[in-house]
């Protein structure tokens, strides 16, 4: 009887370690083969997008990490276990100002550069016209002084004979004509330069309207925040900030892979980099061996 029983206890042990070993890889099951499912929690409108385009990028997001194992590791679900939040604050405002700065800024300094374009043009035509201008006048002037020097002479001599008188008379009246063509030469030379100044002042304000613009954008540029967070504690998600959609998928596969336990690695390419620098919607292979690892696949 004894004896028996002996092996009895011996049996119900070995039955508890293989229900232990059962247990732990139970667990590990729990994590990658069962997919997480997730649901919409609070969803501020302010961001512009609709609930249909944040779940789609959910989708996509979710899908590099499935993807890369082939197994679906995420599924929506209206009563899933992880939460995810779209919440709109100043981060995403500011994110939103600077965008229509960066806009309008694009906008100006298109405009400049065609201002620049055209104040080019006119000024190399205007440098050609000058140059014709100021070889009129000097030739004007050697014909003014010829015709000066024959009345002076003439007047000296009690008068010029009628035919030498008559070719003075003609001589002067081309002279007036050619004084008036350069006048008129001058003025538009003038109108020209004008506009030329007056595109240079366009640009100016166009150029300092722009660096504004700049400037408040680099304002707010040197402040890092956080664009989303996983809190394992509520298991949820909540996205802050996005600037793009790639960004926002982006950001939320990188909760996503949080919310798989995956912690930051050190490749910036990384969905898993601690910041959102890069824009690539791809995993890293830093990215997919930390998920094989955690997931316990070769
Ligand atoms: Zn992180």
């Amino acid at each position: 009887m004894k004896y028996e029983k002996t092996i009895n206890s011996i049996l119900v042990l070995a039955i508890l370690t293989g229900s232990g070993t059962f247990y732990y890889q139970n667990y590990v099951k729990s994590q990658c083969d069962s997919p997480i499912t997730y649901k919409l929690g609070d969803f501020d409108e302010e961001f512009g997008i609709t609930k249909k385009d944040f779940l789609s990028s959910i989708d996509i997001a979710s899908n590099l990490w499935s993807k890369s194992i082939n197994k679906t590791l995420f599924k929506y679900n209206e009563n899933g276990d992880l939460t995810i939040n779209l919440k709109y604050d100043s981060r995403q405002k500011t994110t939103q100002t600077n965008q229509v700065l960066k806009a309008d800024t694009d906008k100006l300094n298109t405009s400049a550069l065609n201002i620049k374009q055209q104040y080019l043009t006119l000024q190399e035509e205007y440098t050609q016209d000058e140059k014709e201008y100021t070889n009129l006048v000097s030739q004007f002037e050697i014909n003014q002084k010829s015709y000066n020097d024959k009345v002076t002479y003439w007047n000296a001599h009690n008068g010029a004979p009628e035919d030498i008188y008559n070719a003075l008379v003609a001589e002067h009246k081309k002279l007036e004509s050619d004084y008036s063509l350069l006048e008129q030469k001058r003025t538009n030379l003038n109108t020209v330069v004008e506009n030329i100044n007056n595109f240079i002042h366009t640009y100016n304000l166009l150029v300092d309207s722009a660096n504004q613009n700049i400037n408040k954008i680099n304002e707010s540029a040197g402040k890092e925040f956080e664009e989303g967070i996983y809190d394992p504690n509520t298991n949820s998600i909540t996205i802050y900030e996005f600037s793009t959609d790639k960004k926002l998928i982006r950001v939320l596969a990188h909760e996503l892979g949080h919310s798989l336990g995956l912690n930051h690695n050190q490749n910036p390419k990384s969905i898993m980099y601690a910041m959102n620098k890069a824009n690539n919607l791809e995993l890293t292979t830093d990215d997919i061996n930390d998920l094989k690892i955690k997931c316990k696949l070769p």
